[in-house]
């Protein structure tokens, strides 16, 4: 467990009960969350998860050095160029590697209009709930066959959980160009709670498992090995790696200011931005 500029946060992972390796990644700084499913033969997969993270920690870290006015969404935007620039890089010196993907999901604290507010961010399937008063929502789109074929009313979601196609994914990190990302900006709220995860975790257990289970208690590293036990008991069919952040009990001060209109799409637009 490690504090994340005042909110606490924690990791688990697990290789699950089937696949030989954990090609997933996980990452907590100071200011920012991740998490990252590799794909990609030969143990590539979990070079590509890496390199993610490791990009993301560098902007996570500098900003959590006291720097005045802290991250910006951009600076969240540019980490996620430079990672999919580092898993590029590292196959073109390494040519078995070819074809190396992954997810990145993630969550950062921001600064927008002088007042906090988070950053969600995401590419591929792995995805961000929030819980506020009680109710999970999933605050991240997924890119997946599945999730367009359900938006286009052509299947169910209960048939999506199913579907054969459940694991293919429509954009990742290791493509040139980079292929767009998603992000969403809101202001804190007090009591939140947020859940990152690789999709080893919600294609075992269903949304009121994991909002019971995120809702019990309030040890996050408890909470998080309780997410990642749940979904191996229940399978461990894929690798699975969750990070739980609780928000503080009372929201920064400074999110009572309303933010800049422009810049601070409440909850759930999301921007596309690439
Ligand atoms: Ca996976």
């Amino acid at each position: 467990m490690e504090t994340m500029g005042g909110v606490i946060a924690a990791l688990a992972t697990d290789v699950g009960r089937v696949r030989a390796h954990n090609e997933d990644a996980g990452l907590i700084t100071s200011d920012l969350v991740a998490v990252a499913d590799g794909m990609g033969g030969h143990a590539a997969g979990e070079v590509a998860s890496g390199l993610a993270v490791e990009a993301l920690r560098e902007v996570g870290e500098s900003a959590g050095s006291g720097e005045a006015g802290g991250l910006r969404p951009k600076d969240v935007l540019d980490a996620v160029q430079a990672a999919n620039r580092a898993i590029l890089q590292s196959v073109a010196r390494n040519p078995e590697q070819t074809g190396m993907a992954t997810t990145l999901a993630g969550l950062a604290r921001v600064t927008v209009g002088g007042s906090p507010h988070w950053a969600v961010f995401n590419i591929g399937d792995s995805r961000v709930y929030r819980v506020v008063d009680g109710r999970l929502t999933q605050v991240s789109t997924d890119h997946s066959e599945v999730a367009e074929l359900v938006s286009l009313g052509l299947l169910t979601p209960q048939e999506a959980l199913v579907h054969p196609a459940r694991n293919i994914v429509t954009r990742c990190l290791g493509r040139e160009p980079l292929e767009p990302v998603d992000s969403w900006v809101f202001p804190p709220h007090a009591g939140e709670r947020f859940l990152l995860c690789t999709d080893g975790l919600t294609n075992e257990l269903r949304d009121p498992t994991i909002a019971r289970i995120l809702g019990d208690g309030d040890d996050p590293q408890a909470i998080a090995d309780r997410l990642v036990a749940a979904a191996v008991d229940a399978g461990g069919r894929d690798n699975v790696t969750v990070v739980v952040v609780l928000g503080s009990p009372v929201a920064d001060a400074g999110a009572s200011h309303e933010a800049d209109e422009e810049t601070a799409p409440r909850n759930g637009s999301p921007e596309g931005s690439a």
